[in-house]
């Protein structure tokens, strides 16, 4: 390749992924035909195509992509981090950190992947180097009562994860102290005393009913069963109570999977309200933003771990990530999505200790299958234009 070539944006598409959408534990709980994952294709002049996804509803990302089109039609291809700056700095007054932005981050993954594409590269490589070879992946389930919740994950482990999060459902919602620690005890046992947990109370939900005092006693149950973090214990503005909680809790204070915008991550970290800082690499602006978060977390001496979780292309960013920084040892993977597992040439396979190997071909590392994408969206041939 050599300097100076571009790569033109022809089009970009998005579609839904429906039909098996998993629950997402909310009081307000998602249908399986509910559009809440979209996966984006940018196409090039060129005949390269990459790929992305965001992680909410197709119908928003389609509306974005039309706003977007003046701005990203005729664009390199081969500048992520410019085009997706363009398109942020351009749109400053449409609601930014809402919809233009979730759509941003799937054309900058997908961009990233044509840049990995076209270099031989992977995009891990391209933004700096790798770390490391594989990563653990932490497999998120929704809470359930004590019984099923053991059965549940004995089932995931019985699959090789090492690691597992547990999180919405009953958990704070039923306002039964009691059932809480019997849900977490059933964890702990199903997973054994080496594996690590988490626990998610996903505060962010509707209406969430408890505060800090309400976060700060279940802290002290979550230590008893050796919990490795407390995740969106509090609403997700209530950065004050947040910041005593992290002061006073005897476990790890995780959270900001809501926020959006590197701008947003700021307050949150210079003030300490955070461990662990969560960001969604497919809703706060792409591989690009995701990076510049880690890497300010990094100096506040905050450990990041991306949420990319909604899609194939979420998990493989997220790996992607996880190689391109020093310290960051794991990923989230949901259990038993569809839209993870089956969408691609090959899926994601554990190794005998439950860890992923970190796809090293170039791009984002992974093919997205046509066929089996036809199974979750009406429009497959749309990506592939
Ligand atoms: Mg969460």
């Amino acid at each position: 390749m050599s300097g100076g070539m571009t790569l033109k944006i022809r089009s970009i598409k998005a579609v839904p992924l429906f039909g098996e959408s998993p629950k997402g534990g909310w009081s307000a709980e998602i249908k399986p035909e509910d559009s809440i994952h979209a996966l984006v294709a940018v196409q090039t002049d060129g005949g390269v195509t990459g790929f992305g996804s965001v992680f909410t509803d197709a119908r928003l990302v389609q509306a974005g992509l039309k706003v977007l089109e003046p701005l990203f039609l005729g664009e390199n291809a081969l500048e992520p981090s410019r085009v997706s700056e363009k398109l942020h700095q351009n749109t400053f007054w449409m609601g930014r950190g809402g919809t233009l932005t979730h759509t941003i981050s799937g054309i900058d993954i997908a961009l990233w992947d044509i840049l990995g594409k076209v270099t031989n590269m992977s995009v891990g490589r391209l933004l700096g180097g790798r770390h490391r070879e594989r990563v653990q992946p932490y497999c998120s389930l929704l809470m359930e009562e004590p019984k099923k919740m053991f059965d549940v994950i004995a089932e995931y482990r019985a699959k090789g994860f090492t690691a597992f999060k547990i999180g919405w459902g009953p958990f704070g919602r039923a306002m039964d102290a009691k059932l809480d620690a019997a849900i977490v005890r059933a964890a702990r046992e199903a997973a054994g005393p080496s594996s690590k947990l988490f626990v998610d109370a996903g505060a962010s939900d509707a209406h969430w009913p408890h505060g800090l005092k309400w976060a700060l006693r279940t802290a002290e149950m979550l230590k008893d069963h050796d919990v490795g973090w407390f995740e969106e214990a509090l609403r997700p503005d209530a950065i004050d109570d947040f910041c005593e909680l992290r002061r006073q809790s005897p476990v790890p204070i995780a959270g900001g999977e809501v926020l959006t915008r590197r701008q947003a991550f700021l307050p949150w970290l210079m003030r300490g309200a955070l461990d662990i800082v969560q960001p969604d690499v497919t809703k706060v602006g792409g591989i690009t933003e995701q990076r510049r978060i880690a890497w300010l977390a990094d100096e506040f001496g905050v450990k990041y771990i991306g949420h990319g979780w909604n899609t194939a292309l979420g998990v493989a960013a997220d790996l992607q990530l996880a190689t391109a920084m020093p310290l960051c040892d794991l990923v989230e993977f949901i259990g038993g999505s569809p839209y993870v597992d089956g969408i691609t040439v090959e899926p994601f396979k554990l190794d005998a200790e439950g860890w992923l190997t970190i796809p090293d071909a170039p791009g984002l590392g992974v093919g997205i299958d046509r066929e089996k994408l036809r199974r979750y969206t009406d429009d497959a041939d749309a990506l592939f234009g």
